[in-house]
């Protein structure tokens, strides 16, 4: 065996942007995404998937935008996706062209179940249009990645036909998706293994593997494609995404990470080199799952495997002695591998415009002047009332800024009354989008419930409440609290996010935050997601 002058690398391929969008509620909007897909390049992920351009006007104009702003010569690849059709892929390559590294990932399904009730067309038309459709998108770029929906469930002498072909029309990714989350770790290994032993011009392309966790296999079953040959991973952070989601960036980054001794051999490098296993900069994880995290309005679970709160936690008494005594006792890695630092005192109520602007630099966030002046007063205000912000202060407020959308309805004064013998009662006022001013009160189970129903008097949108959390941002009694909610209307579901604090101001301007995200899709009279039943289970 030769050794490659060059280290081989596994790809990272975050597709947060389009499969973990399309979890239930957590749409984003164009902003939003942008912020996004800057941390995901601050991250070093390879490929980001910025969307499926042909779904709608809203993800053909985040996927140009990222392609421009994200997708420079030093950026990570932009990848649009697009069924095996002309016109998809004529959408994807139009909106990626600003890319310097553009790529088009086209699929069609090829599992039998697929062709007979999805897709109606038989496997000798499957084994036709799926090189022309790759050779069509050949035409406009030179990266071309080509799935085969539901190819767990396929006949493997079928698939490897196909992928023969796609390879043979250009196609220099081939992703293997499992795309109902079915196999189990050997079987996901032994059919990446039949396509490197089967297809014979796989030594063209690249082996890419997708999954779904539904029964919480997604990074095992990714862990076991790399030792068999799979060289690229695709994957969201936190693991969100369709149903039970996809494969977690984090869990599988960390796990080739920490036991990278046990994979080095896979990747045909000595047992002990220390050559990173990925370009991931595993100091950015936490930050860029908190980020996606409460822009998605997708709240990770205590005891999530690397990014959880709990995670890096200990509460029995034996296990905190051992780490006192020693770290490497019961941790298997450093909390701040992932950029869990301690809280890191950095500005009070002295601090200035330009230490504020450096420290935002630094933490990676570019603010325009008119953003900084928003930010640089809500920072006064919390400097105000608590005498240490640290940086997870800090970016508390600036991901809040980041997700304000145009403020339709505004908050001009919120005021609650309540105790132990008294009713809550929430007056408040607002403006409306014309600009004028009303007041309206309520009284409600608790404060939050009064605020809400009075902000409804005025407001008056149908919704239903379905998620209500608050978290804090840091330790301490005068900590910013941080409210999540999300909202049904209909079939749609939006999500809002509030920091102050005080936990009721945060409520109410999370409540503002998805009335005016609700209130601007009523408006727009588009839906959100037109396509996205015909796309639910992409296997790309
Ligand atoms: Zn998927």
């Amino acid at each position: 065996m030769n050794t490659p002058s060059k280290p081989e690398r596994i790809i990272i391929f975050d597709t947060t942007l389009r499969d973990g969008e399309q979890s239930p509620g957590a749409t984003l909007n164009v902003d939003e995404k942008l912020t996004i897909a800057r941390q995901l390049a601050r991250l070093g992920v390879d490929v980001i998937e910025a969307g499926f351009p042909f779904a709608s006007p809203g993800d053909f104009e985040a996927v140009q935008k990222i392609a421009a702003q994200v997708g420079t010569p030093d950026g990570p690849t932009i990848c649009g996706l697009a069924r095996a059709t002309k016109q998809d892929i004529e959408t994807a390559a139009k909106a990626l062209s600003p890319a310097a590294k553009p790529r088009i990932h086209t699929f069609i399904a090829t599992s039998d179940i697929h062709l007979e009730y999805k897709l109606r067309k038989s496997r000798q038309e499957v084994l036709e249009i799926a090189p022309e459709m790759v050779a069509y998108a050949k035409s406009f770029v030179d990266d071309v990645e080509f799935s085969p929906e539901d190819a767990g469930r396929s006949d493997p002498e079928f698939l490897y036909q196909v992928l023969e072909r796609a390879i043979a029309a250009g196609a220099t990714t081939i992703n293997i998706p499992d795309t109902v989350g079915y196999l189990t770790p050997s079987e996901f290994g032994a059919l990446i293994k039949g396509i490197k032993d089967n297809v014979p011009n796989i030594d063209q392309a690249i082996i890419s593997v997708h999954g779904h966790n539904d029964l919480g296999l997604a990074v095992a079953n990714f862990l076991e494609a790399v030792k068999n040959g799979a060289r690229q991973l695709e994957c969201t952070i936190n693991g969100i995404g369709e149903r039970a989601g996809n494969a977690a960036l984090e869990e599988l980054v960390m796990a080739m990470h920490v036991r990278r001794q046990f994979y080095n051999p896979f990747l045909g490098r000595p047992v002990d080199s220390e050559e990173p296993l990925t370009n991931i900069d595993t100091h950015q994880i936490y930050k860029t799952s908190r980020l996606v995290s409460s822009l998605t309005g997708m709240l990770v679970q205590p005891n999530k495997a690397i990014v959880g709160a709990n995670a890096f936690a200990h509460e029995s008494g034996i296990h905190q002695d051992g780490v006192l005594k020693h770290k490497l006792t019961y941790e298997i890695m450093d909390a701040q591998s992932i950029g869990l630092t301690d809280n890191q005192i950095v500005l009070g109520k002295h601090s200035g415009r330009n230490a504020f602007r450096t420290r935002l630099k630094e933490l990676g966030y570019e603010l325009a002047d008119q953003e900084l002046n928003r930010a640089f007063l809500r920072f006064k205000e919390l400097a105000d009332k608590k005498k240490e912000v640290t940086d997870w202060d800090l970016e508390a407020i600036v991901n809040d800024e980041a997700q304000q959308v145009p403020e339709l309805f505004r908050l001009e004064h919120v005021h609650v009354s309540c105790g132990d013998h008294a009713r809550p009662t929430a007056t408040v006022i607002l403006r409306t989008p014309d600009g004028e001013e009303l007041t309206d009160a309520a009284i409600g189970t608790g404060p939050v419930d009064a605020v809400y129903k009075a902000i409804n008097r005025v407001v008056d949108i149908p919704n239903q409440l379905i998620e209500f959390s608050v978290q804090s941002v840091t330790a301490g009694i005068d900590a910013i609290g941080e409210v999540t909610i999300r909202l049904k209307h209909g079939d749609h579901i939006f999500s809002g996010h509030g920091a102050n604090t005080d936990i009721i101001v945060a409520s109410a301007q999370a409540y503002m935050n998805a009335l005016n995200r609700l209130y601007a899709s009523l408006q727009t009279g588009r839906s959100l997601h037109p396509q996205h039943d015909e796309v639910a289970s992409v296997g790309g």
